[in-house]
Order: C-alpha cells, then structure tokens, then sequence
C-alpha cells in the first residue's frame, strides 16, 4: 500500500488526511528554522518533544474550557486533529520584552510588561510574516473586527492558563505565538502547536541570561544544547501535568 501524500508540507509538520474528512493527522519533523527558513538545520527528537508537549498543553487548555484541535496523540510523532480553515495571522502574546519587540521598540531584553501585549502578523513566508494593525487586518479582510477580538480574548486566556502551568514547572512563559482555525461548524479553534519552537521560555531558576533559555532562540543564537533544553521542557511539563 502506497503512504498517504501530504495534503500540505509546512516547516517543522507534514499535514496528513485520515478516512475523516473532519479529522487530519499532524506529523512532527525534527528540522528547525528561523529568520524565515534563511537558518535551516535540525534538532534531534524535536518531532517527539514538541508533539508531547503540544499535546500535554492542547489538553489541559482543553480541560479549562478553551477549544481547540487537539484530539489525541495516537504515537510519539502524530497529532490527531480537527481539520479546520487555518485563519492566516500569527498571534503573539508577550509577557516580557524579548526578540523583534526590543529589536523595533529599543525596550531592554527581560522589561516585564505592565499588562500582556497582544500583537497580529500576517502569516505570509514571502511578506516575511509582517507586523499588522487592527486597520491593515480589517483592510485586507483576513479577519473581522468580531473575530480580533475573539482571538485577542482568546489568546489573553490561554496566556493566563500557561502562564500559571509553566509557573508550576519553574518556567517563566515570556512570550508565544499562537494560530487558530475554524471548524466545519465555524468554531474557532486553537490549532498549530504549543511548544519550545514557539514559545520563549525561561528556566526560572536560572538567573544567566543565556543558560536560562530553554527554547528555540538556543537555535537561533546558536547558545548550544538545543536538543537538552527542549529534553528538559518536557520532563518538567510531564511532571507537572
Ligand atoms: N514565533 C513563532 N513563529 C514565528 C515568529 C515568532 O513561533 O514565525 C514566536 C517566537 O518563538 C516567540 C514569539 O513568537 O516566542 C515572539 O517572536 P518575535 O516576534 O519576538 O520574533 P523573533 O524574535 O522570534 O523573530
């Protein structure tokens, strides 16, 4: 029997139909990039890892009452999800200054935020993923002002419910990038993933700004020991799930 062709090959997954048309399988590789695919490499069992750690968050955001894709994690590489119209903008959340928000405001690297800060980018590799205003969303129709505000809301809860997890693992959730969909039904859901490639996170017990971090920023500033930091976000995640 031939192997199912992708119905879509992203960066770091490979999107896979199942005999349901409402239900698709995501498969978890282990290439890394950053700076739009302009560093390309690898980081062993990152497939593993992210889908693990994903597929732990997706559940307990499941189990406070935030939707999302997730239905299960039938092996260690593979996410069953539900199939949904991925809505193109990239949503961060940020906690604490870091990365282009220092590079494009001059705030200083670890500056806590007085109140979370909810920025949209248009998912789009060859505009090199822009910053967007509510306007320039609006503009381009790729959301309405509902559904800004819906996923403005939507993503301040799910900062909240991490937050407070990654706390208990000694983690400090500085900031993420979330991506959501909508379902056959017109639900929005959270889709993607939630996991060290997009997310920054910081060992809490760790003062050393580079021995601290413990996602991909260790890829792309080459800090070194990627692939144990990323061991070391799943062994806390799973202790405290
Ligand atoms: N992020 C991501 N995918 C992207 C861009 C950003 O997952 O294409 C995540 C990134 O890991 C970080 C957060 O979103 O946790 C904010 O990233 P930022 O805008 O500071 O950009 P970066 O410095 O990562 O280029």
């Amino acid at each position: 029997m031939n192997a199912p062709k992708p119905l879509y090959e992203g960066k770091a997954k490979l999107i896979y139909p199942t005999d349901d048309p409402l239900v698709l399988r995501a498969y978890f590789k282990d290439d890394a990039t950053a700076f739009n695919a302009q560093k390309k490499g690898s980081i062993t069992d990152k497939g593993e890892i992210n889908c693990t750690v994903s597929s732990y968050l997706f559940r307990h955001l499941e189990s406070d009452g935030i939707a999302t894709h997730w239905i299960d994690q039938p092996s260690p590489r593979e996410m069953r999800v539900r199939a949904v119209k991925i809505v193109p903008l990239e949503v961060v959340v940020r906690n604490i200054a870091a990365g282009s928000l220092c590079q494009q405001t001059g705030i200083p690297l670890g500056t806590p935020l007085e109140e979370p800060l909810v920025d949209f980018y248009f998912k789009d590799d060859a505009l090199g993923d822009p910053l967007l205003t509510r306007d320039r969303i609006l503009l381009m129709k790729v959301a309405t002002e509902e559904q800004i505000d819906q996923l403005k809301t939507l993503s301040l809860m799910v900062n909240k419910h991490l937050s407070a997890f990654f706390k208990t693992c000694d983690i400090t959730l500085v900031d993420f990038k979330l991506e959501y969909g909508l379902d056959s039904d017109g639900q929005m859901l959270l889709a993607d993933e939630i996991s060290p490639d997009t997310c920054r996170l910081w060992d809490t017990l760790e003062t050393d700004p580079e021995r601290r971090v413990m996602d991909k920023d260790r890829f792309r500033k080459d800090l070194g020991s990627v692939e144990e930091a990323y061991r070391r976000v799943l062994a806390r995640v799973m202790a405290h799930c």
